[in-house]
């Protein structure tokens, strides 16, 4: 793009500080701004509240990055999976997902992924580069437009658990949360953004004094060692009585409670031994814990199968007796492609 950079890898700071170092005032800084995500216009042109020389040193500046939609899948639950083209023609997935609470989106951050989980169609092909902000921001903006066409709703929470390790791209991340969480932009409340990590921990450390507050889910998945690093290995570099060290002064610091993500997966870590272990396991910092019970959604490449209902309803229960908060989630978009990578992972080789 002739040495343009996409206005969407901005955040309000940044645009800012452009706008000064080119004489244009704060207050048309803040037009521009709101014209973007507030207008949700796609053209400096459209921008009629602008100065003429304004909107040329803008476009000799800027462009607008474009997704193209490759496919759409929906499912019976109202689950709608976007495969998105990026300008370099990788593809990347981007999920809007149903709840009573309201609508929210499921972002990618990196094409494919190092971290190997051996459970996941993306983690089955390894990383190509990072997302740019434009691209995670993209993502949200298309989805909104998509929902302002179709059903006249708005995106009300995000979840950054798409394909890639969020912490493993964690600048452009941090820029993507400043963005979407500005009030005069998307203004999602940082009680409504959530980041998943598979536990790198000095990166769960940083993010506990950033200024965006956003929850943190750790994909943990196994109650010990053993079993994690089958799955995981990742675990091998964080075991996890290191990430649970770090979970401890992440609560220090935020107070904020701590998702436990933990896949059912049908005689691998289902058992009551293994509820056992896994209450042990968060009893210390039980009062900040809350664990998501996820069915496996399998995956064509690898052999794992799905708890039955009857053995996650067992594995509630004793964690529930135990005093631990914990949640069966829902399936969602059982009937498309619904694991992470897996509509991707159809077109790449
Ligand atoms: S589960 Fe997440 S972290 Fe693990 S390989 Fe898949 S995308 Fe990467």
């Amino acid at each position: 793009m002739n040495g343009k950079q996409s206005i969407y890898n901005l955040n309000r700071e940044d645009l800012l500080k452009w706008a000064k170092a080119n004489s244009i005032s704060s207050f048309y800084a803040l037009k521009i701004w709101e014209n973007l995500y507030r207008n949700k216009f796609r053209s400096f042109s459209d921008m009629s509240d602008l100065k003429t020389d304004i909107i040329k040193l803008l476009d000799a500046n800027f462009y607008f990055n474009t997704l193209e939609i490759k496919e759409v899948q929906k499912s019976n639950d109202s689950t709608i999976k976007f495969l998105f083209k990026l300008e370099d023609d990788s593809l990347i997935e981007t999920v809007l997902m149903e709840h009573k609470f309201g609508k929210s989106v499921c972002v990618t951050t990196q094409i494919g992924c190092n971290i190997g989980c051996n459970f996941c169609a993306s983690g089955l092909k390894p990383k190509m580069r990072d997302l740019k902000v434009c691209e995670i921001v993209s993502q949200v903006l298309n989805v909104q437009k998509y929902l302002d066409e179709n059903l006249k709703e708005q995106i009300t929470h995000i979840v950054v658990m798409g394909i890639g390790e969020p912490f493993d791209n964690y600048n452009n991340l941090m820029k993507f949360l400043s963005i979407i969480n500005d009030d005069r932009a998307l203004a999602i409340g940082s009680r409504h953004i959530t980041v998943s990590t598979s536990g790198l921990t000095p990166q769960i450390l940083e993010f506990a004094r950033e200024n965006i507050r956003a929850n943190l889910a750790l994909s943990l998945h196994a109650p010990n060692n053993e079993l994690r690093s089958k799955l995981m290995r990742i675990n091998k570099v964080y075991p996890i009585e290191t990430i649970f060290e770090a979970l401890q002064e992440y609560i220090k610091i935020t107070n904020k409670r701590v998702t436990f993500e933990y896949i059912m997966i049908k005689n691998f870590n289902d058992t009551l031994q293994n509820a056992k272990e896994l209450a042990d396991l968060i009893e210390p910092i039980k009062k900040f814990a809350y664990v998501n019970l996820i069915p496996y959604n399998p995956v064509f490449e690898v052999e794992y199968e799905r708890s039955t209902d009857e053995t996650i309803k067992n594995f509630f229960d004793f964690l529930s007796k135990h005093k631990i908060r914990c949640v069966m989630r829902r399936e969602h978009g059982s009937d498309i492609d619904a694991a992470c990578g897996q509509l991707r992972s159809r077109y790449i080789k």
